[in-house]
């Protein structure tokens, strides 16, 4: 295809601004069209320019799909109307008793997607340690038909080393599936690193704006993207045409918003380290972080998310929580306002008792791109404040 041949070469910030968005040949118009038409004119049985009908296919899809993809340097995109349906349908790819390997930190509704909706359907799960390749190779599970990795991990940003734990899974003939909702393409490619499938919940970094649900997968087979559109199709929980719009739209700014959040995040653990309020910081960049030579290895920088614990237990978490005037307590993360939530009274309620719950006093912040200086003094009153 001429498109693709003519995007060999583009960087990262020339893909997101024109993979997939030629002007209309149409009208010339230089943005996508919105196109909410439900079915498409066929000039005779069978003969169409491409879309039959939306849920199989749909040209605002299609240009998202386009560009996600190539963010990603995968060959083939596919959107969903929100992160899990994407999760969803990765899981319909396994036969039933293959097992899924997860990591010990993941995000709740993975994780409760996995234990609740798959296992009691005769899909087991265990929880690993994928920061521990030895131990990985020495208790492989011989069923196991997926690893699921999320690095750097909700909320605990741990990070893991996506190309070592590809190439032992692939040696035993499992699929590897990275879920990039935190790293994003521009600070991370795990396609590039060995994985199979990458996950993102586009709700948010993709979207940037807290306000389109969204899920995607990237995919560099041919065969296994093949599977993944089946079901895209037969079981249809895509995304609407406006939603596509909205992602496709959020995108574009992708790189520029990183580096903001990345520099805004370097900001506010400057405050924490050594504040007398706060126990111990999490983010990937601190040299004594779990994982920071897996991140230093396979990102370009460490990210907009920062998690903390604190001093005082999870009264003064709350209390914190409570206290902060610009970052909004609420859940969710990756848009362009700073918030601040308690996973373990909300994102991660429901990993309550299993190997993935998390501490009592733990915070976590999605850092965003007001002026930092805004985001430091609002955050150090709130310390100040238990
Ligand atoms: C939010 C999130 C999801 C789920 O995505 P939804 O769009 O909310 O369905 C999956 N993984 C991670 C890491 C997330 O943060």
């Amino acid at each position: 295809m001429g498109e693709e041949e003519q995007q060999v070469g583009w960087a990262f910030e020339t893909l997101a601004i024109h993979a997939g968005q030629e002007p209309d040949p149409a009208t010339g118009a230089v943005v996508p069209p919105i196109s909410l038409a439900t079915t498409f004119a066929q000039s005779e049985v069978g003969v169409h320019q491409g879309y039959e009908y939306s849920r199989s296919g749909n040209p605002t899809r299609t240009a998202v799909e386009t560009q996600i993809a190539a963010l990603e340097q995968a060959r083939h995109g596919l959107a969903f109307a929100s992160g899990l349906a994407a999760e969803d349908n990765v899981l319909r790819l396994l036969r039933q008793g293959q097992r899924i390997l997860l990591g010990n930190d993941a995000y709740g509704g993975t994780f409760r997607l996995i234990s609740k909706v798959w296992s009691p359907l005769g899909f087991p799960w265990s929880a690993v340690d994928l920061g521990d390749l030895d131990s990985l190779r020495d208790n492989w599970p011989d069923d196991t038909g997926m690893v699921w990795l999320e690095t750097p991990t909700n909320p605990l940003l741990t990070c893991f080393d996506i190309e070592a734990v590809a190439t032992i899974a692939r040696e035993r003939g499992a699929l590897v599936v990275v879920d990039n909702t935190f790293a994003t393409p521009y600070l991370q490619q795990p396609i590039t690193l060995g994985a199979d499938i990458v996950v993102h919940s586009a709700t948010k970094y993709l979207g940037g704006h807290s306000d389109v649900v969204g899920g995607f997968l990237a995919v560099d087979d041919d065969e296994l993207a093949g599977r993944l559109r089946f079901t895209q199709n037969a079981a249809g929980a895509v995304p609407s045409p406006f939603d596509c719009y909205l992602v496709l739209r959020g995108a574009k700014t992708l790189g520029v918003r990183m580096d903001r959040h990345c520099e805004n995040a370097r900001a506010i653990v400057d405050l924490l380290t050594g504040h007398e309020a706060v126990e111990r910081v999490l983010y990937p960049q601190l040299p004594d972080h779990p994982g920071h030579a897996a991140a230093a290895k396979q990102m370009r920088d460490y990210g907009g998310m920062v998690s903390f614990t604190v001093q005082g237990g999870e009264a003064a978490a709350r209390r914190i929580a409570a206290a902060t005037t610009l970052f909004t307590l609420a859940e969710s993360l990756g848009a362009v306002e700073s918030l601040i939530e308690h996973p373990g009274a909300m994102t991660h309620a429901s990993a309550a008792g299993s190997p993935l719950e998390v501490p009592a006093n733990l915070l976590r912040l999605s850092v965003g791109i007001e002026h930092s200086s805004d985001l430091v003094a609002d955050l150090a009153q709130a310390l100040s404040a238990v």
